[in-house]
């Protein structure tokens, strides 16, 4: 643990624990290490021979960190990673020594026995394995904690039929779909330089920081990540100076310790302190391609949570640890970039690249008017409920915010067919008579929006803070993938009939008009944006469950069927699995709920009420004429409530029962969702009341004041 006063050089640790590029070229033989560069930036399948090098070297140099194990390290639909460890260690050889070895073979594929992982019905159990294959394109890095030091290996998991049953697999492949189209693209406006086109990705984490004290008396927090009672602490989200500066020094020393573990993992992470709610804060790395940005922050959820113990903190990765505060999301900035270092979003220096932009930009209007369900799914999940349509932001309704700047350009275009002036500044020349001239106006800045351009890039601030980032990354690629396409199948005919400028020209115009209904730039937040929203017919989806379906209606199946990101069947299983999720997670809660109630809170009521009862006829048998009424009133309300609590109690037990004994699918699920929470929230509201008028000594668990406020 790093102590304070202790200092290191950043750049000597950054990556040390990390297989990349340079420990390659300094390790690997030249061909080797010539034709591994080639596996990745190609994508080029590697052969065995090379790969029993490159596992060789690896296997050496992870040793020398102190390795003994070597996991492929691979992302089921369970939202977490998963591992299976095995030891470098083969059989004993005759003089009962060992050796230590990992074949190429060992390195590209693995096959951990996935029966137990969520699989929709894709891989029957007769049929239960699954295996993983190498993701070259992410390091394999060695990670160090009390289980001693493991070479982990980035993987992406199948089943044995080539299924995907996991986040990564389909990643990969809406990499390769946006990559085709948009060099596709490229090449339409002159473009033959650029090879290859990458999805980037920067998503900004935020979490809260409790006592791990604390957090080890509520069985809530440990059972479901939240509090399923509390009530508000007086301060509400008031910042107490005297505690917030406790806070810094104990949370500055735990954040420089996930720095330092994160930057040996080669992981860019540039911390910084988060103001919106008491306790919460904020961690973003500098933005990766797609798929290592997503393992990335996997990594980041995992330390986060790591080095929380060594400092007595426990980190809460859910989306809404505290009712009536607020919750923690994920904004996932993204951006296309050639392998030469444009940037399709960056409006660009010249009148030619504006155009493109342009095109990009409407491209992209249209894939999110379209597909706007299918983003909205891509941030479901069941934490998540607490956010999106609940009385806090990102709204559910998908919408697009693109600034006083660009809107104007968009409203000249869709008004007169041509725009001819630009709002602000120095101009950026389109060269195209009916295009406007315009520059990008970076100062713009709308918190609201769910899906804002920020002047390079967009973000999509939807996604949850627990989730991973891969799932809406895939579905940004492929419906801008297919944008793409519809848009090269008309310019490469036009092109070919020599009518590229007008038809450019006509389908910036065209798709700027059909879905400017998408483009909002006011409040988001308010209850206006919603009525406006309905008029506009956008969809305003508020539960997880109302948002599963979008995964394989028509429309959805074709997307992804064109592309070959997913097949009917995958995406059929991925609906199962995640009615069965919201269910699974639903049930724990009640259940959870329920043992809390019955076994801490209304023992301690009783408890408190006869403490009340005692002291009520004491006073009154010590001196008759004392008014006791008081202690008379109080006794009554807090009886009554308990009343109220124990009937609640048995309703909640009662519907529990009958939720987890309905077939699993999308009935269950919505009987979890009306049904259950209900009942839960009917439990919920005569304790936190409870909460309030109880003697605090006996209050079995740390209030919110005691979690928020005193770090
Ligand atoms: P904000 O004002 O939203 O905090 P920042 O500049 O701090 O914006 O960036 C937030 C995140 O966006 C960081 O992770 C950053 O690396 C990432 N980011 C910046 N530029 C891009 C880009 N072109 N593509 C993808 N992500 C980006
Ligand atoms: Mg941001």
């Amino acid at each position: 643990m790093e102590r304070a006063g202790e200092y290191y050089s950043v750049s000597e640790i950054f990556g040390e624990n990390v297989f990349n590029d340079a420990v390659m070229q300094e390790r690997l033989p030249k061909k080797v290490y010539q034709k591994m560069k080639q596996t990745i930036s190609e994508g080029r399948e590697l052969d065995l021979a090379t790969a029993d090098v490159v596992a060789h070297e690896m296997k050496e140099w992870a040793i020398e960190k102190g390795a003994t194990h070597y996991t492929h390290w691979f992302q089921p639909l369970t939202g977490v990673t998963a591992e299976k460890h095995d030891s470098f260690i083969t059989a004993p050889m005759e003089n009962g020594k060992v050796l230590m070895s990992f074949s190429g073979k060992e390195l590209i594929k693995g096959e951990p026995d996935a029966s137990s992982f969520p699989s929709g019905g894709l891989r029957a159990t007769f049929e239960a394995r699954g295996y993983t294959a190498w993701d070259c394109t992410s390091p394999a890095f060695v990670r160090q904690d009390a289980a001693g030091a493991t070479l982990c290996i980035p993987t992406a998991f199948c089943s044995y039929t080539g299924e995907a049953l996991d986040q990564k697999t389909p990643l990969l492949r809406s990499m390769e779909a946006v990559d085709k189209q948009a060099v596709r693209l490229l090449r339409l406006f002159g473009n033959n330089t650029s090879k290859k086109v990458t999805a980037s990705v920067g998503p900004e984490q935020e979490y809260f920081i409790v006592d791990r004290e604390k957090y080890l008396k509520r069985k809530d927090l440990i059972f479901t990540g939240r509090t399923l009672f509390g009530a508000m602490p007086p301060k509400g989200q008031e910042m107490d100076d005297h505690y917030f500066g406790a806070i810094r020094e104990r949370i500055a020393a735990y954040m420089r310790d996930v720095n330092k573990e994160l930057w040996k993992l080669g992981v860019s992470a540039k911390t910084q302190h988060n103001e919106v709610a008491p306790a919460q804060h904020e961690l973003a790395p500098i933005y990766a391609t797609a798929n290592v940005a997503v393992d990335h922050n996997q990594l980041i959820m995992e330390t986060l949570k790591k080095i929380a113990g060594r400092h007595g903190l426990q980190c809460l990765l859910h989306e809404k640890p505290f009712a009536g505060v607020n919750g923690s999301g994920k904004h996932n900035n993204w951006s296309i970039t050639t392998d030469d270092g444009i940037n399709l979003l960056d409006p660009g220096v010249t009148p030619h690249e504006n155009v493109q932009f342009l095109l990009v930009l409407t491209c992209i209007l249209k894939a999110v008017d379209i597909h706007a369900d299918l983003l909205r799914e891509s941030a479901a999940d069941v934490g998540n409920d607490h956010r999106l349509g609940a009385n806090e932001a990102p709204p559910a309704i998908i919408s697009i915010y693109l600034g006083e700047q660009l809107q104007d350009v968009l409203t000249q275009l869709i008004s007169t067919g041509s725009a001819t002036h630009s709002l602000s500044g120095s101009k950026l020349e389109t060269g195209v008579k009916t295009l406007p001239d315009f520059m990008k106006d970076a100062t713009d800045r709308n918190r609201t929006s769910p899906f804002a351009f920020t002047g390079n890039k967009f973000e999509f601030r939807m996604v949850g803070s627990q989730d991973s980032i891969a799932q809406p990354n895939v579905v940004l690629n492929t419906i801008v993938a297919e944008a793409f396409s519809q848009a090269c199948d008309v310019l490469e005919k036009a092109k070919a009939e020599d009518n590229f400028e007008m038809a450019v020209h006509n389908l910036i115009k065209e798709y700027a008009t059909e879905h400017q209904r998408v483009v909002f730039n006011g409040n988001g937040y308010s209850d206006e944006w919603v009525e406006e929203a309905k008029r506009r017919g956008l969809p305003n989806i508020t539960s997880m469950v109302d948002a599963i379906p979008a995964l394989n209606t028509e429309k959805s199946v074709k997307l992804f069927e064109k592309f070959g990101v997913f097949t009917k069947a995958e995406l059929d299983s991925r609906v199962e699995i995640e009615y069965e999720t919201y269910a699974k997670e639903i049930n724990i809660e009640a259940r959870a709920m329920i043992d809390i109630a019955g076994k801490q809170i209304i023992p301690a009521v009783i408890k408190y009420t006869t403490a009340l009862a005692t002291s009520l006829s004491a006073v009154a048998s010590a001196c008759g004429e004392a008014d006791v009424s008081v202690q008379k009133e109080l006794l009554m309300e807090v009886s009554d409530l308990l009343s109220d609590t124990k009937k609640a109690l048995a309703a909640l037990q009662d519907v529990a029962e009958q939720g987890a004994s309905m077939e699993e699918g999308r009935a269950q699920a919505v009987f979890y969702r009306d049904t259950v929470k209900s009942a839960m929230d009917a439990l919920r509201a005569p304790v936190d009341k409870l909460e309030m008028l109880v003697d605090k000594d006996m209050w079995p668990m740390p209030s919110y004041g005691d979690l928020i406020f005193e770090v």
